[in-house]
């Protein structure tokens, strides 16, 4: 007997945005940070196996809507993410996100869950990551300028990864700084709010831009920036959205994700085509150098790159398992005879009377 329904067959897990905030409390929001580090730091370590694509993305005025693929050959993945900086004025977030799985061998889709929460997690994995690498040693103290959505994950990652004790809060709205001071607090991290970007940076050896403006703002001015930090620029991620004055670029060893992708979203569009950049998988599997000097100013130039949100996926899709914390989505038409849609399409039909 042909059945009606395809439920007991192709149901593709769903992991929803309040139980992805359940499987992070489950795991716990540093070790979560520092499992996506790793799972991330795998990735990159084999990124020549990637399907590489720079994200497709469709400008407005108001923002921009992307789609962000890869594959490695057994496992694809893609994203769908927003950026719409002028959104929070409306009491929307600036960044959304959900993203798949789907198994290469058959196409069917393995899993499907929100990302809006993942990316910041992802995000903040990255940059930590990158600064693990990259950051002079010894750093205990960020700068975080930006206390918007990103910020908190930001600063806990570096703490999680890094070992960070103290960040220092800017924000051009002090509701802002307050928000992420007081999400914080208890985190074991110390937490000074800050009056300017010149205030945060005092002391500090790390550096981490998340602001959201859609024009090239200078967040960092040339003469901001002292000899032997590490610059984590996160809030310039699109063309015409850059948040460090070309002065600072010209300073520091660059370091970026897939440079197709960066050269036209990154702070680098700023720079001639050919400006060297070294690319973050390459520093990780060993054939090029992370910071080489105690003066030397790095910039992890951090756009997005799909193998970092293809990492978090599979991070959940292994962690997610026996947690309960899935729903079973009836998204794929799957009728016993494969060729028979039109069939079961007719035998739903609702009975005559
Ligand atoms: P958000 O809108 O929640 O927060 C941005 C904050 O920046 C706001 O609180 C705003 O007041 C502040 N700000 C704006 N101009 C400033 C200035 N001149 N000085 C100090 N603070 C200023 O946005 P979010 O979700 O936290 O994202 C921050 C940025 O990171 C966005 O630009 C977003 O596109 C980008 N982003 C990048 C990645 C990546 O992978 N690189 C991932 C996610 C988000």
């Amino acid at each position: 007997m042909p059945k009606l329904h395809p439920s007991d067959k192709a149901l593709v897990p769903f992991v929803s945005v309040e139980n992805m905030m359940k499987l992070v409390h489950h795991i716990g929001i540093e070790p979560m940070l520092q499992g996506l580090a790793d799972y991330i730091e795998a990735d990159f370590r084999r990124w020549e196996l990637f399907d590489k694509t720079p994200r497709v993305a469709s400008h407005s005025d108001e923002g921009v809507i992307e789609l962000m693929p890869t594959s490695d050959g057994e496992v694809y993945g893609f994203k769908y993410v927003n950026g719409h900086p002028r959104n929070t004025r409306a009491g929307l977030q600036t960044v959304t996100a959900f993203g798949l799985l789907a198994n290469v061998g058959n196409g069917y889709p393995v899993l499907l869950s929100e990302m809006t929460l993942l990316t910041a997690l992802r995000t903040a994995a990255t940059s930590a990551m990158a600064a693990r690498h990259l950051a002079p040693r010894g750093a205990d103290t960020m700068a975080m300028i930006g206390a918007g959505a990103q910020s908190e994950f930001q600063s806990l990652a570096m703490k999680a990864v890094c070992g960070l004790k103290s960040v220092r809060l800017h924000d051009i709205d002090p509701a802002a700084t307050a928000k992420a001071e007081r999400n914080l607090a208890g985190s074991g991290l110390t937490v000074v709010p800050c009056e300017s970007a010149e205030t945060a940076m005092e002391g500090a050896q790390i550096i981490t831009t998340c602001t959201a403006d859609k024009q090239y703002a200078t967040i960092l001015s040339d003469n901001m920036v002292g000899s032997g930090v590490h610059i984590n620029a996160i809030g310039g991620d699109c063309p015409g959205k850059t948040e460090l004055a070309p002065g600072v670029l010209q300073r520091a060893e660059i370091f970026v994700e897939y440079p197709e992708q960066t050269r036209v979203e990154g702070e680098i569009q700023q720079l001639a085509p050919d400006h060297p950049v070294t690319q973050m998988w390459q520093v990780l599997a060993g054939t090029a150098p992370g910071r080489t000097g105690a003066g030397q100013i790095t910039l992890f130039d951090s756009v997005g790159f799909a193998i970092e949100d293809f990492s978090a996926l599979r991070f959940v899709r292994d962690r997610v398992g026996g947690t309960g914390l899935v729903q079973e989505l009836d998204m794929l038409a799957d009728p016993d005879d494969p060729r028979d849609l039109f069939g079961m399409l007719a035998r739903a039909a609702p009975a005559a009377g």
